[in-house]
């Protein structure tokens, strides 16, 4: 079994500091927080920007910019951009941030309705997305909410627009997406292409149990208060608690964790200059 990538998706898009003190907004609460999940074993970190006056999503380049040199002048973390956009936001807001040339950004294989609007990724973009990170070099992380994205995926490889071996990331436990359950975490392991990777991630009290089952079953980790803001119930997490129990169940469960180098090595991404 390969050791266990720990992905630190420390901020998102919702969380305020109203609903959590502990959810970094700044570009220097965002590295700081990157750091501090680092030391306690995360390899790669997701990012997203916010904007300062109101804590709400950027798209502000140069606030990703601030974000991603701040990451990799202070940590050896694998870089990973959203290219996440709420409905209506345009494609070049969301792909703007590409040429900062990440290791890896997120690509969402179809539409889904969210709590409260639907997260809408027509063809055409989900297929301009990709061949932007094929133009800068960067790896996808095909994030998955129904099973039909996944062969959504695969036919984006047919087209020549993604590369395999792929990377997934199973978001799970959202309203209106697939549910956290462990037979739908099997069913969507076993429907990837031979060869893929893969990373559960779990949605608020879905964290803990998905990430248990990942671990036990090969499969890598995301955790973070981008998806579930509380430790144990009624009481609030930081990034870094979040990560350090994945470290703990990982040791008790006998799996290894990996180093920012070794995880590079299992997503066949090459190491980066300096
Ligand atoms: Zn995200």
């Amino acid at each position: 079994m390969d050791k266990l990538i720990i992905t630190a998706a420390v901020t998102g898009s919702l969380p305020t500091k109203r609903i959590t003190p502990h959810v970094p907004i700044t570009p220097e609460e965002i590295v700081r927080d990157g750091i501090a999940c680092e030391k306690a074993g995360a390899s790669l970190i997701h990012l997203h920007a916010r904007n300062l006056q109101d804590e709400s999503p950027a798209t502000d380049y140069g606030l990703f910019a601030a974000i991603i040199d701040g990451i990799r002048a202070n940590t050896r973390l694998i870089t990973q951009i959203s290219t996440g956009g709420r409905a209506g936001m345009a494609y070049e807001q969301r792909c703007e941030r590409l040429r900062l040339q990440p290791e890896m950004a997120s690509l969402t294989t179809g539409s889904v309705n969210f709590p409260n609007s639907v997260y809408e990724n027509s063809p055409a973009l989900i297929e301009a997305l990709a061949a932007d990170m094929q133009r800068y070099g960067i790896k996808p992380e095909v994030e998955i909410f129904d099973v039909s994205m996944i062969s959504n995926a695969a036919a984006l490889v047919e087209k020549g627009l993604a590369v395999p071996p792929l990377h997934f990331d199973f978001v799970m436990g959202l309203k209106g997406a697939i549910p956290a359950t462990v037979e739908n975490l099997v069913h969507l392991r076993n429907s990837l292409p031979p060869g893929s990777t893969w990373t559960a991630a779990g949605i608020g009290k879905a964290q803990l149990p998905m990430t248990t089952h990942a671990i036990l079953m090969g499969g890598h980790v995301r955790v973070g208060l981008e998806d579930n803001i509380y430790f144990r119930r009624g009481d609030l997490a930081t990034n870094q608690q979040l990560v350090a129990r994945v470290v703990q169940l990982a040791q008790m469960l006998g799996r290894e964790v990996a180093t920012p180098g070794e995880a590079r090595k299992i997503l066949n991404l090459p190491e980066p200059p300096g």
